[in-house]
C-alpha cells in the first residue's frame, strides 16, 4: 500500500480509535488549556490542529522513571529491577522533525550498554506522523536536511487536505495499521495528489534557509567570540530550551531512600544548570553561564557530529519559541555565519 489514501474525518477517528485498542495512545491533547503530547485514554481527545507545546520525547524517555527498587532484608539489600515497558505505544501526530529527533536519540540509548527501557519502547512503537502544512515561524528543518512532509522515520504520514486527511503507509508496520480501516479508505485521486504537492511546496517555501554547514565550520574558531557572552548576558538559565528540545537527552540518577527501602529514579536534567557539571570535589568545569550557553550549541553542532556523524538539532525551533528572553537559535546561526 505504498500509495496515498484519503480518509474522511469519520475514518480518521476510526483509525485512531482502532489504534487505541492495540496501543497506548500518545498524542497531542489539551491539558489545562495547553495542547501537549500526553497519553490519551479517549481517542476523541486527540487534537492535531496545533503543534503541541512539548515534543513526544517523553513517550520514550519519561521525565521521571523508576529504574529499580531496593529494600533491606535482614542485613542484605534486595534489588528488584523495574518492570520492562508494558504495551506498545502509538505516537499519533508526531511531526517529521520529531521523528528525526528520535533517530538522534537512538544511538545514544542503543550504544552499549543498551538502555532497554528506551530501546524496547522504540522497537515496539508505531509512529503516525502529521505533516506540517503551516510551519511555525521558528521552524528551520529544511536547513537540516529534512522537510515539513519528510516521511523518514515514520510508519504512516498523514496530511490534512480538503475534507479530511491523506495517509501514506511508509513502512509495513504502517500498512498493517491502516489495513484495519481499509474499508473506509479510498485511493487518493489526481486532484488530491496535486493538493498534497501544492501544500508541500507552500510549507517548504514558508521556511527560512540557514547555512548550517557554514555555521558548523565557523564554530571551529569561534570559541572565544564575544557572541557567547552576549547570549549569556540575556539567558536566565531556566533550562526550558533543553527540556522542550526533542534531541536533548541528559538525565540524572537519584536514589530516593527510606529507612528500609527505596528506589532509583532517572529524571531529566539540563546542561543549563550549574549543578549539572558540579563535581563531588566542588570543582565545576562549567562554572559560568557563558560556558553552559556555549556548551549547548557546541554539543549539538560539533560534539554530537564528532560522536555520531549527525547534527544534534532538527530545527524544530521550540527552544526559541519558548525561551522567556528570546534567545533564538536561528539568530545565533545567522549571526555566527555573518561574523
Ligand atoms: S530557555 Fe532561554 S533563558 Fe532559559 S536556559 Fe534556554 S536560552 Fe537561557
Ligand atoms: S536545539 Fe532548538 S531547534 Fe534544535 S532540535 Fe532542539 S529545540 Fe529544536
Amino acid at each position: 500500500m505504498a500509495e496515498w489514501w484519503f480518509m474522511e474525518p469519520d475514518a480518521f477517528h476510526a483509525f485512531i480509535r482502532e489504534l487505541g485498542e492495540r496501543f497506548m495512545l500518545y498524542a497531542p491533547a489539551r491539558r489545562d488549556g495547553i495542547v501537549t503530547f500526553t497519553f490519551v485514554e479517549n481517542h476523541e481527545d486527540v487534537e492535531l490542529s496545533k503543534r503541541p507545546f512539548t515534543s513526544p520525547k517523553a513517550a520514550f524517555l519519561p521525565q521521571t522513571e523508576v529504574l529499580l527498587k531496593f529494600s533491606l532484608r535482614g542485613e542484605r539489600v534486595h534489588l528488584s529491577p523495574a518492570q520492562r515497558p508494558e504495551s506498545p505505544i502509538a505516537v499519533v501526530g508526531i511531526r517529521p522533525c520529531e521523528a528525526g529527533a528520535l533517530k538522534l536519540l537512538d544511538p545514544v540509548f542503543s550504544s552499549p550498554p543498551e538502555d532497554v527501557h528506551y530501546t524496547l519502547r522504540r522497537e515496539n512503537a508505531l509512529l503516525v506522523g502529521f505533516a506540517c502544512t503551516s510551519p511555525e515561524r521558528w521552524c528551520f528543518c529544511t536547513s537540516l536536511g529534512s522537510s515539513p512532509f519528510d516521511e523518514d522515520g515514520l510508519d504512516v504520514l498523514l496530511v490534512e487536505v480538503s475534507g479530511g486527511y491523506c495517509a501514506l503507509a511508509v513502512t509495513e508496520r504502517g500498512r498493517r495499521a491502516l489495513e484495519v480501516v481499509r474499508d473506509m479508505l479510498r485511493k487518493a485521486d489526481e486532484a488530491l495528489l496535486g493538493e498534497i504537492e501544492e501544500r508541500r511546496r507552500q510549507a517548504e517555501r514558508a521556511m527560512k534557509t540557514l547555512d548550517v554547514e557554514r555555521f558548523i565550520a565557523r564554530l571551529e574558531d569561534m570559541g572565544d567570540d564575544p557572541i557567547w557572552e552576549e547570549i549569556a548576558a540575556r539567558c536566565i538559565g531556566c533550562g526550558i530550551c533543553t527540556y522542550l528540545c526533542p534531541t536533548c537527552y541528559c538525565f540524572d540518577i537519584q536514589d530516593e531512600a527510606g529507612l528500609t527501602s527505596g528506589r532509583r529514579v532517572r529524571v531529566w536534567d539540563s546542561c543549563m544548570y550549574p549543578e549539572y557539571t558540579l563535581e563531588a570535589s566542588g570543582h565545576n568545569p562549567r562554572p559560568k553561564r557563558v560556558h553552559r550557553v556555549k556548551n549547548r550549541i557546541y554539543h549539538k553542532f560539533r560534539w554530537y557530529v564528532d560522536l555520531f556523524g549527525l547534527v544534534g538539532c532538527v530545527g524544530c525551533g521550540r527552544c526559541a519559541e519558548h525561551c522567556p528572553v528570546n534567545v533564538d537559535i536561528k539568530e545565533i546561526i545567522s549571526e555566527v555565519v555573518r561574523r
